[in-house]
């Protein structure tokens, strides 16, 4: 393992709000409370990197201040905000017309519960936040400023939760804003899905792509050293289990020498060019020996995102996937629809095999993955080495993001993935096996209604909470696929969508 995500450098801020209306004693409370609070929701230990309190903040200069150096910071990966007295809310809009990161409103309170016989005029003026937060949440909605709002206790695991996922999904955010995405090789000819508005993508989403000659990428192939190929070699010995004919004595061991070569180049193009998603192209290998199956699976399995046929939105969402899911247990691959199981005539279910050419994320497996050589039958080149597995059960998101010009959607599908039903002895790729929510019939409908690819981005540590969250941030469209979803629901939502998208230009300001 190569782990290339880290949240080591990444701090959320903790701003309070109030004003100096309730003299020094309150301000020294308002100051200790808070302080509590941070610590002990750092404490917690549900949060994945810290938050750290920057201060009460009383007047508009002093909020002003904040944001500025907020975004000025480059550790700084979001705001959190929380009004503990009243805190006039026009003071707050100097600072949030500034601000450029991302926000969240922790709507709680300090106390849990009502001190009924200790309760006097001071402690009402000191706990405020039952209308100290709708004063801030009114400024907000009228400056149209997206944030996500949480409610409740800020011990409760609810609340905690849903703070995670928000620096979880902040921390994705961060990373795609200096994301740099290597497409070896052009997208496959005449296909829609996979094509889009790079330039736009940029300014939506802050990643930039760029295009790298696959040429270049078979001369640093050429030059791998054959001492690095033989530990290269050891490793895969180490973590995977050879098929005969891809073992050292056997026949197809020179194809497993080959993807070891082009994995070690791939991975010193990655590095030096900085890039953290890569596409690649089974039409456009010239100069390589095979499809590089195996390396985009460990690539992947390091945290690298990736698409296939020059799919580079969906390499740029996996990798945000990745970065969200950072170190959670269970696992996120590139996958795509293939071949449907209609079960439901046997009181079994209806469901969807997905699969890919060779590239699926060995961090889905549901066992030790296979390292196998078979023939690919596209592409005209060496039979190329895949690790061969089946993904594990459980529930997972499938998501994807299409251009539908002028626009950015995010369509997003609760599934779940169980045992195939049989054994699969002559399919020679990974492969998972899933129903998506509420049923194959609804779902698919759905995401063929909002034009949705063929592609998939998948995890099984991720829930739509973080991509309601992730929309909110980027301002793009979110389409989700769930068990409450019914075609003439998501019907109406699709185009009430479109309505919202156009009216959104000609209100934001
Ligand atoms: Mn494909």
């Amino acid at each position: 393992m190569h782990e290339n995500i880290s949240f080591e450098n990444l701090e959320i801020w903790f701003v309070t709000g109030a004003q100096l209306l309730y003299g020094g004693e309150t301000v020294k409370q308002v100051d200790a409370h808070s302080t509590a609070m941070v610590d002990g929701l750092n404490k917690g230990g549900k949060l994945p990197y810290k938050i750290v309190r920057k201060g009460t903040v009383n007047s508009a200069a002093e909020i002003s201040d904040k944001f500025r150096a907020a975004n000025n910071d480059p550790k700084c990966v979001g705001i959190m905000t929380w009004m503990h007295t009243f805190s006039p809310a026009k003071m707050w809009i100097g600072g949030l017309k500034s601000s450029r990161k991302p926000i969240l409103h922790l709507h709680t309170q300090f106390q849990r519960e009502i001190p009924w016989s200790e309760i006097d005029m001071d402690f009402m003026n000191l706990n405020q936040s039952a209308h100290g937060d709708r004063e801030f949440g009114h400024v907000m909605s009228r400056m149209r400023k997206a944030r996500k709002v949480v409610v409740g206790f800020w011990e409760d695991d609810d609340v905690q939760n849903g703070i995670a996922v928000w620096m979880r999904v902040c921390a994705a955010w961060n990373d795609a804003g200096g994301m740099r995405i290597l497409r070896f090789g052009d997208n496959m000819n005449n296909v829609a899905v996979t094509d889009g508005d790079k330039v736009e993508a940029e300014m939506v989403f802050g990643y930039h792509v760029d295009y790298c000659p696959v040429g270049d990428l078979a001369a640093v192939v050429a030059k791998v050293a054959e001492a690095d190929v033989d530990a290269m070699i050891a490793v895969y010995e180490k973590e995977y289990v050879f098929a005969p004919n891809a073992a050292k004595s056997g026949p197809d061991h020179r194809q497993v020498r080959e993807a070891a070569r082009i994995e070690i180049a791939l991975r010193q193009v990655l590095e030096a060019a900085g890039a953290k998603a890569f596409t690649t192209n089974f039409d456009a290998l010239h100069g390589l020996d095979q499809l590089p199956g195996l390396a985009s699976q460990r690539l992947m399995a390091d945290g690298y995102g990736f698409g296939a046929e020059g799919d580079w939105k969906t390499a740029a969402l996996l990798r945000t996937m990745k970065v969200m899911a950072h170190r959670l247990p269970g696992g996120t691959s590139f996958l795509e629809d293939y071949v449907y199981h209609f079960g439901k005539h046997r009181n079994g279910k209806d469901a969807v095999l997905q699969a890919h050419m060779l590239e699926i994320c060995p961090t889905i497996a549901a066992h030790q993955p296979r390292l196998e050589v078979h023939p690919l039958g596209i592409g005209g080149k060496a039979a190329p080495a895949r690790l061969v597995f089946t993904a594990k059960p459980g529930h997972g998101v499938a998501a994807t993001v299409v251009d539908m010009g002028g626009r950015f959607r995010l369509i997003v599908n609760d599934v779940d993935c169980g045992a195939p039903e049989a054994d699969l002895p002559k399919l020679p790729v990974a492969r998972a096996f899933w129903t998506p929510r509420p049923d194959l019939s609804v779902a698919a409908h759905a995401w063929i209604l909002a034009g949705g690819t063929h592609h998939t981005s998948f995890s099984y540590d991720l829930t739509p909470e973080y991509f309601e969250d992730f929309a909110e941030i980027a301002d793009i469209e979110l389409s989700t696929i769930d068990a409450s979803t019914t075609i003439y629901s998501f019907k109406r939502d699709l185009k009430l969508n479109e309505i919202y998208y156009m009216f959104n230009r000609a209100l934001a300001r």
